[in-house]
């Protein structure tokens, strides 16, 4: 066959560059195909296919083919590497801050990767671009920025929005870090609870992961606001620059919401008496909190939506911290989780936008690009190619929820994690860990029959006499989480997960906890409820 015949057939596996409807029918075909494949892997079980075992060491040994295949072809085997996938959007899963995904959200990420524009320049990206901005513009104005003064940019991921946030703060800190390098004298400050991307982002970064001072959190999984006073004075006695201090709005695994007000009076204060020429910079990591901001201008009093009057309170008892995201110099925010997107779709907004421009580079380094155009992002930028698939399926779920949807899918989830709590508090052997957290995941512990379940949470994480009835309640809700989980693979029940280390006691032994995240519209009643049918069945179960 000759290159001609072969490019014929590679033609056919393009979009058609001009209109053609019979290859869009084509095209449209070729997609209903594969949804179809994914259709028939549904079962009634809460994940696609069958579960097989991935053979890592033989996927190595890949190698090329020789020739082409075709659009069917590769289509079915595509479909094929979804078996075993977790159908994030089933009522039976309850497991971990991975979102169930809009239509019109994928056909944003579909819309942009069809026609690729790059966001790091409006001459590459157009009116995509302008959808940037137009995201950017209404998460401001959500969380209580001055549109005029903010600015922010999609990025690769909440790690990376916290990246920017650390970035622009060493900047500030130790102006010039840039072009320099980084003195060995900055460094960041972060919860015991936050996330690990603030390991990863001063190691990588250079900072340096033993210049991360990690705040003992409270027993409500807020960062501990005496202590963190006490650590930031001494940094700044040590003739320390603070690069960036990290608050977590909505920790993990707990949805632990620290006291931003607090902290930026605490700043306040100290670079008044420190007499320091730099505020050290706040980034709120509120990457699954943003959401609940679309409750600071609602009603609680005449709940006109109609939720219970458990699930107002804690509406209400997550935004009493949320509403001041605002205060925050940096905000990271997740679509691709409590914005219910695919990923990628993570933003950062900066409440001043001349901090950004901190990191932009000179015109002299980029001598190919940014000659005209209105939007250059990619002069600062840590990314070259940006995709415009995350703002785009961003700009959609926000255009389909407008403020009333995002409140009631985010009404309803919590709705429902308060009826679980109910139905924990309402039996002998389970009970609620993060009691004071109002978001969607509750962290939850099952005792054994016949044991005190109102006196043993407290001895066993304060009292080191305690310490073998910890860890023989670690281990015995490991045997809880096995029984629950593979009754869910049997069709019965709901996969919740767990995690080795809820907290550390206070002799510093690790809590294990039962979990249950949930981000699904369709999680109903019956399904909380199975979970703590389940729970109980398995304590039968297990002696
Ligand atoms: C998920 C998460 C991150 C990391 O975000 P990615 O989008 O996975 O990179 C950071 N902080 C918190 C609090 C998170 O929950």
């Amino acid at each position: 066959m000759t290159y001609r015949n072969i490019l014929d057939k590679i033609r056919l596996a393009f979009p058609q560059p001009v209109s053609d409807t019979i290859h869009d029918s084509y095209f449209v075909h070729s997609m209903m195909r594969a949804l179809d494949q994914v259709d028939d892997l549904k079962t009634h079980l809460p994940f696609l296919g069958n579960i097989v075992k991935a053979d890592f060491q033989a996927a190595k040994q890949t190698k090329i083919a020789d020739s082409m295949s075709t659009v069917e072809e590769v289509t079915s085997e595509l479909v094929g590497y979804l078996q075993g996938m977790t159908i994030f959007g089933h009522p039976r899963t309850q497991q971990n801050v991975v979102a169930p995904t809009t239509i019109p959200s994928l056909i944003g990420v579909l819309l942009a990767s069809l026609h690729n524009p790059n966001l790091a320049w409006d001459e590459f990206s157009r009116l995509v671009a302008l959808a940037e901005v137009e995201v950017i513009g209404m998460t401001s104005q959500l969380i209580g920025y001055i549109p005029e003064q903010a600015s922010g940019v999609f990025t690769f991921g909440g790690t990376g929005t916290t990246l920017y946030g650390v970035k622009m703060g060493l900047e500030k800190a130790c102006p010039g870090a840039i072009k320099k390098g980084i003195p060995d004298d900055a460094v960041v400050f972060v919860s015991d609870a936050g996330h690990y991307c603030a390991a990863n982002i001063t190691g990588w970064l250079g900072i340096g992961t033993d210049n991360l001072i990690t705040i003992p959190t409270t027993t409500e999984n807020e960062i501990d606001l005496e202590i963190l006073e006490q650590e930031l004075r001494k940094a700044l006695i040590d003739g320390k620059k603070i690069a960036a201090i990290i608050a977590t709005l909505g920790t993990t695994d707990a949805f632990g919401l620290d006291n931003l007000t607090q902290i930026v009076t605490m700043r306040e204060k100290l670079v008044d008496e420190f007499e320091l020429d730099y505020h050290p910079h706040i980034h709120a990591d509120a990457v699954i909190g943003w959401a609940w901001s679309v409750f600071n201008d609602y009603d609680f009093e005449n709940n006109t939506l109609g939720f219970r009057p458990r699930t107002v309170r804690a509406l209400a008892g997550a935004c009493r911290r949320i509403q001041h995201l605002h205060l925050a110099d940096s905000v990271g925010i997740d679509f691709h989780k409590t914005g219910f997107t695919p990923y990628i779709s993570s933003l950062v907004l900066v409440k001043d936008k001349t901090d950004i421009e901190r990191l932009k580079r000179s015109r002299e380094q980029m001598p190919y690009l940014y000659h005209f155009g209105q939007y250059r992002p990619g002069m600062f930028t840590l990314e070259t190619s940006r995709s415009g698939t995350g703002p785009l399926a961003a700009l959609a779920n926000l255009r389909l929820f407008g403020e009333e949807g995002m409140r009631a899918i985010l009404g309803h989830i919590v709705e429902m994690t308060q009826l679980l709590r109910e139905h924990l508090e309402g039996h002998e052997g389970t009970t609620v860990l993060n009691r004071g957290n109002f978001g969607t995941v509750t962290l939850f512990r099952a005792y054994p029959i016949g044991v005190d379940t109102f006196e043993i949470k407290r001895q066993e994480f304060e009292d080191v006499t305690y310490k073998d009835s910890l860890l023989a309640h670690n281990s015995y809700n490991h045997e809880i989480f096995k029984y629950v989980n593979s009754e869910a693979m049997e069709g019965r029940g709901v996969f919740i997960s767990t995690t080795d280390c809820y907290r550390h006691t206070s002799y510093g032994e690790p809590i294990v906890a039962l979990k249950s995240f949930i981000l699904s519209p369709f999680v109903d009643e019956e399904d909380v409820k199975s979970v703590v049918d389940k729970v109980l069945e398995a304590r039968e179960q297990i002696s």
